[in-house]
Formats: C-alpha cells, structure tokens, sequence
C-alpha cells in the first residue's frame, strides 16, 4: 500500500510501526463555532482512510483532539458573556453530532486540551531544560533557531518562511519564526497555575503532547488540512522531536482545500456554509460521494449542482439495492441453479483494493463502484431467474466497499420501505442521539431511547462500529 508523505513529497511503501497496527493522530477542530463544509471533507477523508485501513485488517488506533481553550474560544466568551467552558462544550457536542450525521466513525480518542494542562507543562518544562524554549515574563516561546531542521516539513528555509508566512509579529521574540508554548495570562481569561505563573497554553504544544501521551512518541500517521503544514505540524515536528530525540511521525498526510468559486473556503473569508446547512439538503451519503470523488490532497470545487450530481450517482446504488432486495423477497430467487450467470466479482474488488493501496485513490475506487452497479443490472436484465447466492453477493460487495469503506451507502436505511420514509429517518435520527448520549456516557438517556423503541416494534442491534435496528411485531 503506497500513500503520499508530505515530508518526503512522495508516495512511499505503507509499513506500520507495529505489525498490524496503525496509530493515526488528526487535528481536529478548534471548537468555537460549527465546522463548515471545507473542514467536513478533512474529517471524512480521514475516516475513509481510516475504514480503508481497517478493511485492510490493521487495527487502527484513531485520535483527533479537541482544541477547547483558544482566542477564539475567548472571543466568543466575551461576545455571549458566558464561561469559555460552557462555549467550547456547547460545541464539542454539535461537533459530534454532526460527525455521526456524517457518519464519521467515533474516534478512539477525542482528547481536549484542558483535560491535558499537566502534560502540556511537563513537555514545556523539559523543552526548557533541553534548551528549546525561553521565558520571557511568564510568556514561554519555542526558540527555532535551536532546532536543527526546522522547516523540512514545509520544505522552506526559515529565511524564506519568515518573509512568507502569516506569523505573528511581538516584539518580545528573539526571532519572529519562534512561536507560544504557554501565553501570560490576561484579565478575565481562563488560565491555570504554571511554573511560569498564571497562564495557558499555546495551541501547537497540545498536539504534540496529545498525540504523544496517547500513540507514543513516533507515530504511524498524522494528518490534518494542507493548511496546518506550516506553521502547525512544522511547529509539532520541533516540539516532539526536541523532546524525545526520535521521528515524530512517520506518514505526514495533507487534505487539499475546498474551494469555493476557486477561492478557499474558510471562515475569515466568510464564504462557508456550515455542514449542517449541507445536511438539510443532502445526505450523508451524498456528500461522502461528492468528496470521494476527488483525490482527498487536491482542491475540489463545492457547489450544489456539483452534489446534486453527486445525489443521483449515490440513487444508482441505492436504486440497485432496491432491485436486488425486491428480487431476493420474491419467490423467484433461489430457484434458478444456473450458475452460468455468475459474474465475476472479485475482478471488482481487486480494482477497488488496488486503487485505494494507491495513496487511497477514491475516485478510482468510486469509479469501480459504478462499473460493478452496471455490470449487475446488466446481469439481473439479462437473467430473470438469478439464485439467491448471486444476488447476496451483490449486497455483500456492496456492503464491504460502497458503504463500510466509503460511506457512501447505507444499507440499513435502504429497507423494506424502499428506504426514504420518514419513519426510517426518524429511527435513524434516534440512533445517532443514542450514539451521542453513549459519547457523553449519558447511558441513561441511551438506554430509555433503546428501551422505548423497542416497545414501538423496532429492536436495535449494537454492533462494533454501528447500530443497526429491525423491525418487529408487538402486540399493542
Ligand atoms: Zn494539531
């Protein structure tokens, strides 16, 4: 399996760490606001290479940190007047609800910085011993010019980083490239006791103690929106690799922007829709197609003739279930032996394993999935009495690559009501609430929704990764 490495600029022979195993560290959001579409294909591309990675049997330990305590954050606090606490947990809540909404498999971890202060400390205490970081009034800087290296990420030297970036400009630095690992406290923020004083820290030093604490001090894959290749991994890479002498990552992958009208989305800008704005006109699945379809480092284009296309490709497959759903309920199914008709499907899952072991080429793999939902409508017109092994194995392809891989389909909700009902969305919507009450181990409230459901006749089932529900009689 190859994937792209931004640090060496190319694509290198995937060998984990431990045999089996893979530890994979994503930045996640900083959470002041709702996460807009452009953020949403960082987060998607990374489950699907996630999924991808489980389907290829590694048992994947999955961390994305929760950046609770920023300027942001404190921004927002003063402009609604309530505790920076309350806002960062108001949105770490939306953010995992619309994850599930998108069907972003759970992390393993969603580490926050606040729960991480004394770590953050202790690795800023040892930069300072090894010599890395000074003081200056309680304001602690990572002193660059000590780190031999800095800039191999990016692949700039740091005179040219210098004239070229957005960094921020304080007269206190001795070198504007060096950069916060713990801000002075200021009147009416949150802050914490430190060896040098009252204060917080910076927000490069909690993924780099983060992702150390919890995957080790190399690790397999990090990954993160192209954005964050400079300053932020070039600032983690400093940090981590002072601090324990080894690589800090060993796989560096960057997600390209989403643009609109060619102009990168973001909210500065203030061109950005929200992902929840996208979820009341698309589903999941759709939006997951419409990201999939693009290689996840190059730039994509957002526009809603883009995912209404998308729609009507994901209605092929789910059109395609159908059928085969219908075909497998009549009596005609399983009477034919002809196994003549049998196509060749595993021709179908080589192209699709061989295009994502290439740096996880989705639109190659996408495209593979629309050739085999041809060739089987192809096989089911040809043949009106196809055996039921046959047409199972429709649904088995299906199942393995379209939806537990991509995303981009979902069984469950393609059910004996042809699959749009409200009532199947509103069990849907149920079960990612539960979900969500699970996250927060409100099992209260999860197992009340579990309970009443089933006395309206609808049994959920939890598997490792998902819920999936039945439906059956009950007596009232
Ligand atoms: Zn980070």
């Amino acid at each position: 399996m190859l994937i792209y490495n931004t640090l060496t600029r190319k694509k290198e022979e995937f060998i984990p760490i431990h045999e089996g195993q893979v530890s994979m560290y994503v930045c996640g959001p900083t959470v002041y606001d709702l996460f807009h579409i452009g953020n949403a294909r960082s987060f998607i591309m990374a489950d699907i290479i996630r999924r991808y990675l489980e389907f290829k049997g590694f048992k994947v330990k999955f961390a994305m940190n929760l950046t609770d305590i920023d300027d942001k954050i404190i921004k927002k606090s003063n402009q609604e007047n309530i505790e920076a606490k309350a806002v960062a947990e108001k949105y770490i809540s939306a953010f995992l609800e619309d994850s599930l909404k998108l069907n972003i498999k759970r992390a393993d971890l969603y580490p926050k910085a606040t729960e991480h202060i004394n770590d953050i400390i202790g690795l800023i205490k040892d930069l300072e011993e090894k010599g890395y970081a000074y003081n200056i009034d309680g304001n602690v800087f990572y002193d660059v010019s000590k780190f031999f290296g800095y800039g191999k990420l990016s692949g700039k030297k740091t005179d040219e980083l210098e004239s070229g970036a957005r960094i921020e400009i304080n007269e206190e630095k001795k070198n504007p490239l060096d950069f916060s690992l713990w801000k002075k406290a200021k009147i009416g923020e949150p802050s914490w006791e430190s060896p040098w004083g009252k204060g917080r820290p910076g927000w490069h030093i909690e993924c780099s103690a983060m992702s150390m604490k919890h995957l080790g001090e190399t690790l397999d894959i990090h990954a993160g929106g192209s954005d964050l290749i400079f300053p932020h991994h070039e600032n983690e890479i400093a940090q981590s690799e002072a601090h324990s002498g080894r690589k800090f990552v060993n796989y560096w992958m960057h997600f390209g922007f989403l643009n609109i009208q060619n102009e990168k989305m973001s909210k500065s800008l203030g061109n950005f829709f929200t992902a929840r704005d996208v979820l009341s006109k698309f589903s999941a699945e759709t939006i997951r197609l419409f990201f999939a379809q693009t290689h996840y480092a190059g730039p994509l284009n957002f526009s809603e003739e883009l995912l209404t296309a998308a729609g009507k490709g994901q209605e092929k497959i789910v059109n395609l279930v159908e059928r085969v759903n219908q075909l497998l309920s009549s009596d005609k199914a399983g009477q034919s032996t002809n196994s003549s008709s049998q196509a060749d499907f595993n021709s179908f899952r080589e192209s699709f394993v061989s295009a994502m072991d290439d740096d996880f080429n989705t639109p190659q793999a996408t495209a593979v999935i629309f050739d085999f939902v041809k060739e089987a409508n192809r096989i089911i017109d040809e043949n009106p009495n196809l055996d039921k092994a046959f047409l199972e194995k429709i649904l088995e392809f299906l199942s393995s690559t379209a939806q537990d891989v991509l995303g981009i389909l979902n069984l469950n909700s393609v059910g004996n009501d042809n699959g749009k009902s409200l009532e199947n969305d509103l069990i849907e919507l149920l079960i990612r609430l539960r979900s969500k009450a699970k996250i927060e181990k409100n099992y209260k409230l999860s197992d009340e929704i579990r309970d009443e459901l089933k006395k309206i006749g609808v049994v959920l089932q939890d598997q490792k990764e998902k819920t999936i529900y039945k439906k059956v009689k009950t007596d009232a």
